[in-house]
C-alpha cells in the first residue's frame, strides 16, 4: 500500500452531541484537497455515545477512517500521541473535535508545508472563548517565553500540521505527561506559524476544569524546562545571603544593645515569607520528582481496547471487516 498523503488525528472525549458536525464538515473539507487523506479518531474513554458514533462513521468511510479506543480517559495529548503512532501518512494534522478549529483550514496548512516548513503551528484569529481563558493563556505564553526557548504565539491551539519526520520522533519518544505543541516545536527544524479562524465549541462543553488546565501548564513548564528548579537555587541563595547578614546584624546588637524583644511581627512576616518560599520550592521539586516517579514505573502509558481499521490487503479488496487489536 502506498501512504497516503495526509493523516488527521483527532482526540474525541465524550463529544457525542458534535461529532456529526464534524463528519459533516471535515470530510467533504479533506476530500476537496483532491489527496490521499486518512482520519484518525482516538477515543479517550467516552462515557457517551461517542465511540458508537466513531464506529459507524468508520462502517461509512472505512476507506478513509480508522479509530482507535482506549480503554480509558488518558487525556487530549496521550491520545493524539496513540494516533501519531498509528499515522502512515506523509504530513500529520492534529485538530479539535469539537469544530472550534475549522476542517477548511487543513488546505491552508499544507500549502504552508509546501514552502519547505516541516511544522505548521497557528494563531487563531479573533479567539473564541472566554476573557478568563483568553487571560490565563496570555500569561502562560509569557511564562513560557521566559523560560523555555519554545516560541509559540497561541500555544493553545491544536490545530498543526507536522512532518512525517517530526511525527516519527515524537513516536520514539516515551514521556507520560506532555504538551504536543510543544513537543513537536523542539524537534522542528523549519518551523512557521499561520493565521487560523477560530469558532466556538459546536457543542457539548469544554473538558478542561481549571484544576486540568493548571496541571497541563504544569507539564508545559516541568516538562520542557529546569529554569525553574535553577531560579529557585539562585533565590535561595540570595535569601541566605540576606538571612546571614541579618543575624550579624542582630548578634552585634545582641552584644551592644543586650536582649531586645522588640519587632516581634516584623519577625513573624520574615519567617511567614521564608516558610512561603520553602514550601514553593518543595512543591516545585515535587512536580519534577512526580515526573521522574511517572517515567520510571514504566507503565503502559495507554491501553488500546480495540482499533478499527481495514487491513492492508481487505483495504485494496473493499473488504469491510474490523481488526481487533490489543
Ligand atoms: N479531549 C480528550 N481527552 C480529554 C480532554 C479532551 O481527548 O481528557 C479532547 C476533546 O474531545 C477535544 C479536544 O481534546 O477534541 C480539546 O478539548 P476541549 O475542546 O474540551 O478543550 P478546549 O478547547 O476547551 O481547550
Ligand atoms: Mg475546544
Amino acid at each position: 500500500m502506498t501512504a497516503p498523503d495526509l493523516s488527521v488525528v483527532i482526540p474525541v472525549y465524550n463529544e457525542e452531541a458534535g461529532l456529526q458536525a464534524l463528519f459533516d464538515r471535515l470530510y467533504p473539507a479533506l476530500d476537496a484537497l483532491a489527496i490521499r487523506y486518512e482520519v484518525i479518531f482516538v477515543n479517550d474513554g467516552s462515557s457517551d455515545r461517542s465511540a458508537a458514533i466513531l464506529a459507524g462513521q468508520f462502517s461509512k468511510r472505512p476507506d478513509t477512517t480508522r479509530v482507535i479506543l482506549f480503554n480509558g480517559n488518558y487525556g487530549q495529548h496521550l491520545a493524539i500521541m496513540a494516533g501519531f503512532m498509528h499515522t502512515r501518512g506523509n504530513r500529520v494534522v492534529s485538530l479539535d473535535a469539537d469544530l472550534q478549529n475549522p476542517p477548511e483550514e487543513i488546505g491552508k496548512l499544507l500549502a504552508k508545508m509546501d514552502e519547505g516548513y516541516d511544522y505548521v503551528g497557528t494563531i487563531r484569529r479573533q479567539r473564541q472563548d472566554s476573557t478568563f481563558r483568553r487571560w490565563t493563556s496570555r500569561l502562560m505564553n509569557w511564562v513560557r517565553e521566559r523560560i523555555t526557548r519554545i516560541r509559540m504565539t497561541d500555544q493553545g491551539c491544536m490545530l498543526r500540521a507536522y512532518s512525517r519526520q517530526i511525527v516519527d520522533t515524537i513516536n520514539s519518544c516515551r514521556e507520560v505527561n506532555t504538551f504536543i505543541p510543544a513537543l513537536a516545536f523542539t524537534f522542528a527544524q523549519r518551523p512557521t506559524e499561520v493565521e487560523v479562524a477560530h469558532e466556538e465549541r459546536a457543542a457539548g462543553e469544554t473538558k478542561y476544569s481549571i484544576y486540568k488546565l493548571i496541571r497541563l501548564n504544569f507539564d508545559l513548564v516541568t516538562g520542557f524546562s529546569l529554569v525553574p528548579l535553577q531560579t529557585f537555587s539562585l533565590a535561595g541563595i540570595a535569601i541566605s545571603l540576606v538571612s546571614l547578614v541579618f543575624v550579624v546584624v542582630l548578634a552585634i546588637r545582641r552584644l551592644i544593645v543586650g536582649p531586645e524583644a522588640e519587632g516581634l511581627f516584623t519577625l513573624f512576616g520574615i519567617a511567614f515569607f521564608l516558610i512561603g518560599i520553602a514550601l514553593f520550592g518543595i512543591g516545585l521539586l515535587g512536580e519534577y520528582v512526580g515526573r521522574i516517579y511517572e517515567q520510571v514505573r514504566q507503565r503502559p502509558r495507554y491501553l488500546i481496547e480495540a482499533v478499527l481499521e481495514q487491513a492492508d490487503g481487505e483495504r485494496a479488496a473493499g473488504d469491510l471487516k474490523a481488526r481487533r487489536v490489543v
